[in-house]
């Protein structure tokens, strides 16, 4: 590929070198990953083979610069990357998802030098999987109420509380903990710490099962007096772990957003395919005009969902605006993502409802993306406070 360092969230990768390069993941998606998703449903677990082609074609690098190895898309290119990927079931993008968002983002946005040149080059090639724990079974909605605490003894901190619901916990090497390292019940004393898995202390509990977007693992994390080297406080200050997460979250929430472009595209495909072809009445059923508004809704939506997930990255690729278009496109695509894979279904008839289309599991995979990375309400409200914050003083 042919790769030009230029500056910050400016290319690295010129169009048509992308190009060509979404072509070949789509080719992955087509010819690799679609073909063994009900493998992956039957096991729940990621088939042989999956990881070390993802390695190979460099996506575990998409969102890390190249002088750590990876890519260094921009938000734009990451968003394309995302839809094309997710085209295929939810349960493969565990393999790399977190890995390239929220597991190595605040890395990758606030790591200290040393940080970035110790970790990244490893993220970036797939060599080691990250995970974020922010979520606790107190604090979900409310972060500022974590209670994991990270008490400082000498060059260390001890670091003892429980996370919640954390994406690859049980094969993560490496998370990033929001921890509260001051007295205070504020939020200027949460941190962000890098914990490695293999300290002693930590206990991974046993993956939860879930509705859907099955072969990937969520986990309970528990921390119990482990001691963490200071020098792994991501940005080498107390008190910007809330900060850290917002930054991070922004950018996992447009990772989000596009992961729902890609379930909505697919969706419609089959739908439309399936409608094309099944007969009732002596006519396919495409011909009928409600089924053709079930369609038409459909392909609104997504085209609504496209052009703002686009947009919103592009604003987050300029630097402006980028927490609430982030918001914006996460609420609207999540919630059209649920209006397109029940109109699908429907779409289906009672074919939409059995495990042979797949449909059926689209529907279940598609649900958390309104719970994940910040509840559709919690969207609402950060889209309300930023929009409102620019009328306060008029
Ligand atoms: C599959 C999956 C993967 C996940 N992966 C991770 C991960 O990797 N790392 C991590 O840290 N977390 C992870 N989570 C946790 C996820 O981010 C939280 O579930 C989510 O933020 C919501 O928190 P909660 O579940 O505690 O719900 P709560 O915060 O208890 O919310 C419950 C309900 O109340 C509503 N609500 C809460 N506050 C308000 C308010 N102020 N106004 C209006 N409504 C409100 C919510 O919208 C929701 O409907 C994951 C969850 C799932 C299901």
């Amino acid at each position: 590929m042919n790769t030009t360092a230029v500056a910050d969230t400016i290319a690295y990768v010129d169009e048509q070198s992308f190009q060509e390069y979404l072509h070949s993941i789509r080719r992955f998606v087509h010819e690799s990953l679609i073909p063994r998703e009900a493998q992956l449903e039957e096991a729940n677990a990621l088939p042989a083979g999956v990881m070390d082609e993802m390695r190979d074609l460099g996506i575990f690098g998409m969102s890390i610069a190249p002088e750590y190895g990876g890519l260094g898309l921009t938000m734009l290119q990451e968003v394309r990357m995302h839809a094309v990927l997710s085209e295929a079931a939810q349960g493969f993008r565990y393999a790399y998802g977190t890995n390239v968002g929220i597991g190595s983002r605040a890395l990758t946005l606030d790591g200290t030098q040393a940080q970035r040149d110790l970790w990244l080059p490893r993220i970036a090639t797939g060599e080691i999987m990250t995970a974020f724990c922010a979520t606790e079974p107190d604090a979900g909605s409310d972060l500022n109420s974590i209670k994991t605490r990270a008490v400082k003894d000498g060059d260390d901190y001890i670091v003892s509380g429980t996370k919640r619901f954390i994406t690859n916990a049980d094969t993560a090497d490496l998370f990033t903990v929001l921890v509260r390292t001051g007295d205070s019940d504020g939020p200027e004393a949460i941190s962000a710490l890098l914990i490695e898995r293999e300290l002693a202390g930590i206990e991974v509990g046993k993956p939860e099962k879930k509705l859907g977007q099955h072969g990937g693992s969520i986990c309970d994390v528990m921390f119990d007096q482990v001691r963490v080297p200071a020098r792994n406080l991501i940005g080498g200050t107390e008190g910007k772990g809330l900060l850290i997460a917002k930054r991070t979250l922004s950018a996992g929430r447009l990772s989000v957003a596009a992961n729902s472009l890609g379930q909505m595209r697919r969706a419609i495909d089959v739908a439309a395919l399936y409608a094309s072809e099944r007969q009732q009445f002596g006519k396919a059923i495409s011909q009928f005009q409600l089924v053709q508004a079930l369609l038409a809704d459909s392909e609104t939506d997504w085209f609504a969902s496209h052009s703002a997930v686009l947009e919103a990255a592009r604003q987050y690729d300029s630097g402006t605006g980028a927490a609430r278009s982030a918001a914006c496109a996460k609420y609207f695509a999540s919630e059209a993502l649920g209006r397109v894979a029940d109109r699908c279904l429907q779409v289906l008839g009672g074919a939409g409802y059995i495990a042979d289309y797949p449909l059926e599991r689209i529907f279940r995979d598609a649900r958390v993306s309104r719970i994940y990375e910040g509840t559709s309400q919690i969207m609402q409200l950060v889209i309300a406070r930023d929009l409102l914050r620019q009328y306060r003083n008029k």
